[in-house]
């Protein structure tokens, strides 16, 4: 399976600051070391372009965040000190999330060890979020006319905010999000399809909303292709996660979101989004599993076209 990897996705921070970049070079060890993907399938991402930028972001909003212009408060509601290397970080988590996008379409899967970063609106971000990376590569798959419909089946325990904002009266995009109700963002946006989990539901609770919804948004998007953000921070040892979903709960949510896509045909790419478990191998652990769990199901859609 292809995976979308770059360095610049671990962001120096100042000591002490509670964003654990490490998990993605962490990540990225042990999907080398699982054979999930051999050395020719694990892949630089490209910068997306300042014009694949502009179909979801305001041109004011782009310019300043290229420049370091924007305010001492902006910045601290993205959470991350700017830099040159936050801006390119912010292009490539981008267009990881565009190649996954672009592999799935060919193989049926595809990954991006890095993106899902839905907290960023057309005109600012937040959480940690700068470009918001479904809305720029469902819209360069789009104006590609590659797909016709997408779908964006956001597991993060946070709700897609900036997604639902940006792709607001999109028809093209259906924005699908599950999260938990008294989690940040506090003022929630309206995606096409929202569920809001009570504090501390666990995997009983977290699966069979996950199954009615993920019904809902696949029969209503009709979509060609679905967008994953496999967050790892509805898991219950989660710092900011508020609900208590099991590992294991974590693993089938994986195995139903992408059993179902690949059911009806549908290719998936497949992103990260947070986790910010107390132990950061828990959240990795969380992670691969979902990469490894799209990458069986594309072997065995191999088998199936071979055998
Ligand atoms: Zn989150």
């Amino acid at each position: 399976m292809k995976v979308f990897y770059s360095d610049y996705f671990v962001l120096p921070l100042p000591e002490g600051h509670r964003f654990p970049m490490v998990k993605y070079s962490m990540l990225r060890e042990r999907v080398a070391a699982s054979g999930i993907c051999g050395s020719e399938e694990m892949l630089l991402p490209r910068a997306v372009s300042d014009a694949e930028i502009l179909r979801s972001h305001a041109r004011g909003y782009l310019r300043r965040v290229v420049a370091g212009t924007l305010t001492g408060k902006e910045m601290r509601r993205i959470g991350f000190p700017w830099s040159e290397r936050m801006v390119e970080r912010s292009r490539r988590a981008s267009g990881g999330t565009l190649g996954a996008c672009l592999a799935a379409l060919g193989d049926g899967f595809g990954a991006n060890l890095a993106g899902g970063t839905h907290h960023a609106f057309t005109g600012r971000g937040e959480g940690y979020c700068v470009f918001n990376d479904s809305a720029i590569a469902a819209r360069a798959v789009r104006a590609a006319g590659l797909v016709e419909r997408v779908v964006v089946i956001d597991t993060d325990v946070h709700q897609g905010n900036g997604t639902a904002a940006i792709l607001r009266g999109d028809t093209t995009v259906f924005t699908f999000s599950i999260h938990g109700a008294k989690n940040f963002p506090f003022h929630k946006e309206e995606s096409d399809l929202d569920i809001a989990l009570p504090d501390g539901a666990d995997d009983g609770e977290f699966l069979a909303a996950l199954e009615y919804g993920l019904e809902r948004a696949l029969e209503g998007s009709r979509a060609e292709l679905a967008i994953y953000l496999a967050g790892a921070d509805p898991f219950e040892g989660d710092r900011l996660g508020r609900l208590r979903v099991s590992k294991e709960g974590l693993a089938e949510r994986d195995r139903i979101v992408l059993g179902s896509c690949r059911e009806r045909g549908i290719p998936v790419a497949v992103t990260m989004a947070g986790g910010y478990a107390r132990d950061v191998e828990d959240t990795v652990d969380i992670h691969l599993r979902s990469i490894e769990k799209a990458a069986t199901l594309l072997d065995l859609k191999r088998g199936v076209v071979d055998g």
